[in-house]
């Protein structure tokens, strides 16, 4: 649900803004068309809201000037990478002035000794990954959407991606930030050593949503690639014994390097874009990726297909080459823009559950779409147990658009009530406001908001996200 703000009458007017931004960044990069302005008021989230202007700074000291202007004038300023998180994160609903990262782009040091990378936040993720691999080192995070997103945006998100099972999120591989201030102060938290003293600040931000402060500068963690990596697609006639095979091949002791599971609606549509070969007589597939030394790979491999076939497997694929596992991700990493092929839009709900508590939760989120008479696909993280039911409805039907926010608090509170949470790497951002009050309390949300209020007292930095205003528990009626 969008936030209603307005901005006060005392604020600076949006002609006098942009000329002192003009004073700030090179003019060409400070946009305020209609059309411009228009193209930033959307990301991959269903809200919308215009900013005032929107900035595209070239440097930390740039970044730090514009940052003074909003503070001294309370000016509305939030962060913006490649605009594809998917719950509101980058909509100016405040208005205000976005700071595009795209400029700032660039790869600063691939310091292989050190094992470190250092960029700028404007980097694909994609990008660097390619980069680093040339070397024969990784950067794990690797968001579905990692052709498109930025480094500063996965960090705002703390996003995940199916290598995170076995290699965690992006805070698991942030060692040091360069971060503006709410006041146009410019710190370094963090640097190239392991462990360092005092507040994790760095820890702080990521995830934060851009909310404390915005990130101008980061090293980040690199990793030996995997010498053998051997892909399979394991194929089942319930959603319920692909579910287990998860459970079952963790408590064997074997952590693989994902456990990414489809079901037959995402597959159709898969298979209608980009036709990898996915068996759509059946119920769901698991993607299963083992890496590591080649040493003891074949045993390991073994041993997930006899799991799987303790757990009713049909049949077991094994990819034979990279281009056989390039085209199994292929049909994963774009399962989210074939589903636009089904209906006109979807809204993915990202709540994470114990594993062992998949195929009850499934069951129940199939239930929640008959309920509502919507089309539910799920394509998802399996092996941290985080779900992405995608609901799939056409935005122009108000009714249906009720419906699909009915649904989505339903699976959230789901989640939440089987011992998960609401956001497994999404974010609140604008769109889960509401459902915060499912893993949090009154206090809790305040020990938050005191922590905002300390980075941020006067609230200029992405307002109206991640930490609702009121009690959400009223807002929600409970
Ligand atoms: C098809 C598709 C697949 C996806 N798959 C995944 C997935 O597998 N895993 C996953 O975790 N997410 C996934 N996402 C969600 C999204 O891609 C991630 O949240 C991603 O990290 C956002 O990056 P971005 O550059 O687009 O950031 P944006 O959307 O531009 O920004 C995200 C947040 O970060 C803040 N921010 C951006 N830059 C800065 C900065 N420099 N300093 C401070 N704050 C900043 C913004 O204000 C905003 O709150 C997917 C999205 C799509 C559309």
């Amino acid at each position: 649900m969008p936030v209603e703000r307005t901005r006060d009458k005392d604020k600076m007017e949006a002609k006098e803004l942009i000329d002192r931004l003009k004073e700030i960044v090179d003019p060409e990069f400070v946009l305020s068309s209609e059309m411009d302005l228009a193209l930033y008021s959307y990301d991959a989230s269903l809200e919308k809201a215009v900013p005032d202007v929107v900035v595209l700074p070239a440097s930390t000291e740039e970044v730090a000037r514009i940052m003074t202007l909003a503070h001294e004038e309370k000016v509305p300023i939030l962060g913006r990478g490649s605009g594809t998180n998917l719950t509101g994160g980058t909509i100016p609903v405040a208005g205000g002035i976005v700071v595009h990262f795209s400029r700032m782009n660039h790869i600063l040091e691939i310091d292989t000794a050190n094992r470190t990378a250092t960029v700028e936040p404007g980097v694909i993720t994609l990008d660097l990954q390619t980069e680093v691999m040339k070397q024969g080192f990784i950067y794990q995070p690797d968001p579905a959407s990692q052709k498109v997103s930025t480094l500063g945006g996965n960090v705002g998100e703390n996003s995940g991606g199916p290598h995170c099972l076995k290699y965690g999120v992006t805070s698991n591989h942030i060692l040091g930030l360069e971060i503006v201030l709410n006041d146009g102060t410019v710190i370094m938290t963090g640097g190239k050593s392991r462990e360092n003293p005092g507040y994790d600040l760095a820890g702080l931000l990521v995830g934060s949503e851009g909310t404390l402060g915005l990130v101008t500068k980061m090293i980040l963690k690199l990793e030996r690639a995997p010498e053998a990596v051997k892909t399979m697609l394991a194929i089942y006639e319930t959603i319920e014994d692909g579910a287990n095979t998860v459970s079952a091949i963790i408590a064997e002791g074997i952590v693989p390097a994902t456990l990414e599971m489809m079901d037959n609606t995402v597959m159709r549509a898969v298979e209608e874009t980009i036709k990898v070969g996915y068996p759509l007589d059946a119920a769901a597939v698991l993607i299963i990726e083992l890496d590591g030394m080649p040493e003891g790979m074949d045993e390991k491999a073994a041993k997930v297909m006899e799991i799987c076939k303790r757990n009713n497997v049909r049949e077991v694929k094994l990819a034979k080459n990279e281009a056989e596992r390039n085209i199994l991700w292929a049909g994963r990493k774009g399962a989210f823009g074939a589903v636009g092929q089904v209906r006109p839009s979807y809204l993915c709900c990202d709540g994470t559950v114990p594993r062992t508590k998949l195929p009850e939760v499934l069951s129940q989120v199939i239930e929640i779409g008959r309920k509502y008479h919507l089309p539910i696909g799920n394509v998802f993280h399996a092996g941290d147990g985080n779900l992405h039911p995608l609901i799939m409805f056409d935005e122009r039907d108000e009714n249906e658009l009720q419906r699909v926010h009915k649904a989505s608090t339903e699976i959230l509170k789901l989640c939440a009530d089987a011992g998960g949470t609401i956001s497994g790497e999404h974010g609140v951002g604008l769109e889960k406001l509401r459902e915060t009050c499912f893993i949090f309390n009154e206090s809790d949300l305040d020990l938050e908001r005191s922590i905002r209020k300390a980075f941020d007292p006067d609230e200029i930095l992405n307002p109206g996200k991640m930490i609702p205003d009121e009690p959400c528990r009223q807002a929600l009626g409970l």
